[in-house]
């Protein structure tokens, strides 16, 4: 047992952060207040090899591991959580569902885009009335002849305006509950496949987030992506290495609060000493950083058991509950800490308070994060 970094992941991180020091940091206001992912930030995003942090070298991929992954996606967190919830989404669910289900042909069409960053990848799964109950989706897939026709619509999907390669899942048999979800791959522009209303969000505002619609949405065959009626099984196995992503970027959010705070407490000077002095203050902050670093262990023990093929579900549902449960309360005791400056946009508290929230939602909430945790153990 190692729990040392080697040398290339020290490199790797400081070249991320350095990278969301000097490209995202000046920008993350403007982008929030704009609600929207900054179209400029995505060649540079790829050219770091951000966009296929685990793919193969063959499509443009920058192969790198699970744990490497995370140090990518906290480094980016750290600084801005809307971009790395939208890195995080690309690699981990659309491009990782592609990856691990579609076939060579697929592949080849798809990865090269998607890895290199020349498209973003967007995944539907949830619909209106089918969240938590993912299974109890709607959207249906017909077969006719030589191909599908969908209808339907998708839920808070991650560059469901923007992306340019969508992941969707549709029931294409009914009767057979769970085991008659199937996934498909669609391009944007499609005929019959548009981008529905767009979300006006508390938090991850630079990260798109909207409805898509299929209306009698024509697809070929070839357009099925896994065996027919495996879709959601399959689903399932994208989401155990996705929860990975997002414990990576609850740890990376938290480090970039409980940094603020500590400079803040620092600088900051009441009854004539700075904050820092009081007791109060600083266990806030020693509970932050060991709380921290508790998440961070848990999250890169679940990517090494994805990189070792071992499968990780108890261990990722622990890592994404644990981790953003932490961020929550390390943001929420950022904004404490800042006082009355940690209410208003001129510090960087406020953001991180509106941003974390998802993090206990998205994926599967923390109330789901449990029941998968408890089958596991109960099984
Ligand atoms: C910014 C953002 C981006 C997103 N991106 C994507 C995306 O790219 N693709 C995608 O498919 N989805 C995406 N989602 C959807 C997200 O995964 C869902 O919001 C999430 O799974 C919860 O579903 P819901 O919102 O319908 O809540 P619900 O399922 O309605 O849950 C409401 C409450 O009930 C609780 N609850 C539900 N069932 C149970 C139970 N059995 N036991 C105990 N408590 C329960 C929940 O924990 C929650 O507290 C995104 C959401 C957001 C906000």
């Amino acid at each position: 047992m190692d729990f040392r970094p080697t040398e290339e992941q020290e490199i790797l991180r400081r070249t991320v952060r350095e990278f969301a020091e000097a490209e995202m940091r000046p920008h993350v206001m403007e982008w929030d207040e704009a609600q929207k992912f900054s179209p400029g930030l995505l060649p540079k995003l790829a050219e770091l090899g951000l966009m296929g942090i685990q793919f193969d070298e063959k499509y443009g991929g920058s192969a790198m591991s699970a744990v490497d992954y995370c140090i990518c996606i906290e480094e980016l967190a750290r600084v801005c959580p809307a971009i790395a919830l939208s890195v995080a989404a690309h690699n981990g669910l659309c491009t990782s569902h592609l990856n691990m289900f579609g076939n060579d042909a697929q592949k080849d069409r798809y990865l090269p885009r998607l890895v290199q960053g020349k498209v973003l990848g967007a995944w539907g799964l949830t619909e209106a009335s089918a969240g938590s109950d993912a299974a109890s989706m709607r959207t249906v897939a017909v077969r006719h002849g030589d191909g599908w026709t969908l209808n339907g619509s998708k839920n808070f999907i991650t560059h469901g305006t923007i992306g340019g390669v969508m992941v969707a899942m549709a029931v294409t048999d009914r009767t057979r509950g769970h085991r008659g979800i199937s996934a498909f791959v669609l391009e944007h522009g499609t005929p019959g496949m548009s981008a529905g209303k767009k979300e006006n969000k508390l938090g991850m505002r630079a990260s798109d987030t909207s409805e898509v619609v299929f209306q009698d949405c024509r697809i070929p065959a070839s357009q099925l992506l896994g065996e027919e009626g495996q879709g959601f099984i399959n689903t399932l196995q994208v989401l155990d290495a996705g929860r990975i992503g997002i414990a990576a970027l609850s740890v990376g959010l938290a480090q970039g609060a409980y940094e603020a705070a500590r400079t803040y407490a620092r600088e900051r000077r009441q009854f004539g000493q700075p904050i820092a002095a009081f007791q109060a203050i600083q266990w806030k902050l020693a509970d932050a950083a060991t709380k921290i670093e508790a998440a961070r262990l848990l999250t890169y023990r679940a990517a090494y058991l994805k990189d070792q093929g071992t499968r990780m579900t108890r261990e990722s549902a622990m890592a994404k509950l644990y981790a953003s449960e932490v961020a929550v309360k390390v943001a929420d005791d950022c904004v404490q800490i800042h006082g009355g400056y940690g209410f208003v946009k001129d510090y960087p508290a406020e953001k991180y308070f509106r941003d974390v929230k998802l993090l206990t939602i998205g994926e599967g909430t923390s109330e789901i994060q449990r029941l998968v945790i408890a089958r596991q153990l109960l099984a």
